[in-house]
């Protein structure tokens, strides 16, 4: 590898074959073929067949599969197959779901992946990082994450974080001076910057010279990208199966002994008693929490938010805060000079001369593109004056301004734009303190964004161009007032935020007059109580004060990124499970501190959407409220899902468990109980995802952190309805043999069957009745239950199939018996619905 630090950028521009220009087209190619693509190998990646062998490494199927080959020797081949067939069946299941979760994640990280403008044949353009080859000439400016190790040939006040590849956490000034020596460290090495670090101010240019493996990034990726730790959910219910599962292997040893006790055949009973145990361990529930994840993950791409963490799908539907900024998130970012002021007409030629020439716009293929603020301006000022510019301090939110200098007649003139105190700050005339202050509170009461601009003519320039340097003794140019209106679904959205007890919280760096304003008009503000404070009295509360304020504040103003980080923490400190938006390098910290971090897609940095749970594809406020309406669903789904796998689980255990107790024989077969397992509760269980939201999902409280799956009746539930549908079958088998019904094992088996079906339709809303949610307003489902009941038709009356599972064609008054005892449990349950909607309603 060269000492790319000891060369002069016309040395590293000639090694890597590129010019100031970037590369050309057949350059780029020919590097694609040679140097790949800019990308790190992860060890993340699962190959399919190992998602496919997975399904059978577990212990209980291990032993099933054992247990069955061991009972062909004595018994029955047939069943010996038929266990071995369902098995499989029940692997292509597990692996088709978990392949399609995998895909979903592996989708979601291509959209997230970060992007980077290059220069190529002389122009800007913006393309994924991945694409990037040496040679390529890249831009860099605060909040990007540099895509590449590159060799720096332009710099403005550029400086990078390097925190991720040396441990220094204060970030490194760049310079493009060539360095003398080649062994000094990663951190002395100030020409280069390193893929992975990220630019936390200024601007720059660079020549890539490493990419993907490469760079010094991928010489330790080995250590990187860790996989991601499980979401909260997933492990308490990890925890749960596992609890679960030495109860059920007690219970089913307990069965085993009794069984063999009372004198059923050996081999018989301990087939049965495997099969119950892997029928009846949950141990799939966290892998089938993982896959609701990863598909609703997949979903709320669809609605324009991008999950970066499985973990965000879950907690969204706790959020009991939601922190935003205000432009273009709320209001649309289309920013429109509406009024401007100047202390006197003489300076207006200047001020109009000024707002052409300070901006930071690109042109990106034939067209400016960049700050809307900024684009608003120049084309409100029209022409744009012939000066030169030579030098700039670019624009930062803690100082709230930026500087350029241009060439003029010889001289030097700076130009200062930025918050109208900020200038004023700047400024030598003092005397217009007062008016200037009049003026921009006009202007900020009216809902405007205002923007001062200072300027002064210098003979030469400082020897340093730093803010100390250059922003002082400014002459007071002007105003503009920029209207920016709000994003007409914003209002509907907050709405809805007050309906499900989400308090809506605007954050902005704006004036604090411009920002109740328009508070307001969206009603995020409603009364006295609910307040605006601004940066300054922010950064004055001790932590007590802050503590007793948090919950009442609705607007912050005129806010610094950083203070971001202590808005988030006195919400947490008060309970609360906080969002909170951004969009600037400055912001990560907040971000990755709340409980879910979101990032504005198209004008967040790569920093910001690196730190961020969820990006936001369109930067709309709304899409974070319906993005909550649908982790809200989806957690609902999930409850559902377990409550119908819990429940048809505890309906089969009692159902063997219970019969010797009655004096009854062992009611089925070990495939029976198999079958169930894998069709009875697989198929509509998968289709459970897919149910609409209930209708109070906007209407009720958010769900607490750290509530139990179990909560809000849910274990009750499974408890009565498991007993009771074993209850319902015994009692069946009790009658059937009473009346010597020589089918009795068939009605049995359907019996368990159905009766797990109508629950499902049950189930389907918490509190509403079927045919209030429609039947058919989950159509998925519906076609599975179909799909169960002409499967379970089949084997009962097509003889060739029979045979394999010992099971009669039931007669009319059997098949009656048995489609009207299972009915019961859906009655009882819309019963159980009935009581549970008067309850309600009674509070
Ligand atoms: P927000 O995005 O929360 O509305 P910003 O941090 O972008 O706020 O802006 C804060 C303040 O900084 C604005 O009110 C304005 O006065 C000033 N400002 C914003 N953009 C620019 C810019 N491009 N150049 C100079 N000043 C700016
Ligand atoms: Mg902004």
């Amino acid at each position: 590898m060269k000492p790319w630090h000891t060369l002069s950028v016309d040395d590293v521009l000639k090694e890597t074959g590129s010019s100031l220009d970037g590369l050309d087209d057949e350059a780029v190619q020919q590097k694609t073929s040679e140097f790949g693509k800019n990308e790190l190998q992860t060890s993340g990646k699962v190959h399919p067949v190992m998602i496919f062998i997975r399904q059978f490494i577990d212990v209980m199927i291990l032993v099933l599969v054992v247990a069955a080959i061991v009972s062909a020797f004595i018994g029955e081949l047939s069943d010996t197959i038929v266990i071995l067939v369902i098995i499989i069946l029940n692997a292509v299941i597990g692996f088709f779901q978990e392949y399609r979760a995998e895909q979903a994640m592996e989708a979601l990280k291509k959209m997230a992946a970060p992007f980077s403008n290059v220069v190529r044949n002389g122009s800007i353009s913006e393309i994924p990082a991945a694409d990037i080859v040496p040679g390529d000439i890249v831009l860099l400016e605060a909040g990007d994450l540099v895509p590449a190790d590159m060799r720096l040939i332009e710099i403005h006040s550029l400086k990078i974080n390097e925190a991720s590849l040396t441990g220094e956490s204060q970030a490194i000034d760049k310079t493009i001076n060539t360095c003398s020596t080649a062994d000094i460290s990663l951190g002395d090495r100030t020409n280069l910057a390193f893929r992975g670090t990220h630019v936390t101010n200024g601007r720059g240019k660079g020549v890539v010279v490493e990419t993907g493996m490469k760079t010094e990034l991928g010489k330790i990726a080995g250590m990187l990208e860790k996989a991601e730790s499980s979401t909260p959910l997933q492990k308490r219910l990890k925890d749960f199966s596992s609890k679960l599962t030495v109860i059920i292997i007690l219970l089913c040893i307990g069965l085993f002994m009794i069984g063999y006790l009372r004198g059923e055949e050996f081999n018989r009973m301990l087939l049965t008693s495997i099969s119950l145990a892997v029928a009846a361990i949950p141990e799939a529930l966290p892998a089938v929490v993982t896959v609701s994840l990863a598909l609703g993950a997949r979903r709320l791409m669809k609605q324009n938010a991008l999950i970066r963490k499985l973990y965000a799908v879950e907690g969204l539907g706790s959020v009991t805060f939601i922190c935003t900024d205000k432009t273009g998130t709320l209001t649309k970012n289309q920013m429109i000079v509406q009024e401007i002021w100047v202390p006197d007409e003489k300076r207006k030629e200047a001020f109009m001369q000024a707002m052409s020439l300070n901006h930071d716009l690109k042109e990106k293929d034939g067209k400016k593109t960049g700050d809307p603020t900024e684009l608003a301006m120049v084309e409100y000022a029209k022409t744009t004056a012939p000066f030169k510019r030579v030098e700039e301090i670019p624009f930062d939110s803690e100082r709230k301004a930026m500087t350029t200098i241009h060439e003029r007649e010889g001289k030097y003139w700076v130009i200062t734009k930025g918050a109208a105190e900020a200038i004023m700050n700047m400024s030598r005339d003092v005397q217009l303190v007062e008016e200037i202050k009049k003026q921009e509170e006009k202007l900020a009461m009216g809902g405007m964004r205002v923007i001062g601009f200072g300027a002064k003519l210098v003979d030469k320039l400082p020897d340093e161009i730093s803010p100390d340097n250059v922003e002082k003794d400014l002459e007071f140019l002007g105003l503009a007032g920029l209207i920016d209106p709000p994003r007409d679904e914003a209002k509907q959205a907050i709405r809805k935020c007050k309906t499900a007890g989400i308090v809506p919280v605007m954050i902005t760096g704006d004036h604090p007059l411009t920002a109740a304003t328009i508070a307001k008009e969206l009603g995020i503000i409603e009364h006295d109580d609910h307040k605006v404070i601004t940066g300054q009295e922010l950064g004055r509360k001790e932590e007590r004060e802050m503590e007793q304020e948090v919950l009442k504040i609705r607007v912050y103003a005129r806010v610094s990124p950083e203070q971001k980080l202590k808005i988030v923490d006195g919400l947490q400190k008060k309970e609360q499970f906080v969002s909170m938006t951004g969009d600037g390098v400055n912001d990560a910290p907040s971000l990755k501190k709340a409980n879910i971090g979101v990032a504005m897609g198209i004008t967040g940095t790569e920093v910001t959407k690196e730190a961020a749970h969820m990006i936001l594809l369109d930067d709309n406020f709304a899409t974070i409220v319906r993005a909550v309406e649908e982790g809200r669903r989806i957690y609902d789904n999930i409850r559902k899902f377990i409550k119908y796998i819990l429940t048809g689980n505890a309906a089969e255990i009692w159902t063997i468990f219970l019969a010797p107790f009655f004096g009854l024989p062992i009611p089925l077969l070990p495939v029976h109980i198999l079958w169930i397992n894998l069709v009875t509760d697989g198929l509509p269980a998968l289709a459970l995802a897919a149910e609409k939201e209930e209708q109070d999902t906007m209407n009720r409280p958010p769900r607490k952190t750290g509530e139990s799956v179990f909560a809000k009746g849910l274990g009750i539930h499974v408890m009565w309805v498991g007993l009771f549908i074993g209850l319902l079958t015994i009692g069946t088998q009790w009658y059937a043999m009473e009346h010597g019904m020589k089918n009795w094992q068939t009605m049995v088996f359907t019996v368990l069957c159905f009766s797990q079906l109508w629950h499902v339709m049950a189930i389907r809303s918490e509190t509403r009745s079927l045919f209030r949610i429609g039947v058919w307003s989950n159509v998925p489902l519906i076609l599975a239950v179909l799909l169960t009941v002409i499967m379970q038709f089949m084997i009962i009356y097509l003889p060739e199939l029979g045979k394999f599972f010992h099971v009669g064609p039931l007669t009319f008054p059997e098949l009656l018996i048995a489609v009207g005892v299972s009915m019961v449990v859906f009655i009882a349950v819309e019963v159980e619905k009935f009581f549970k909607r008067r309850l309600r309603a009674g509070k």
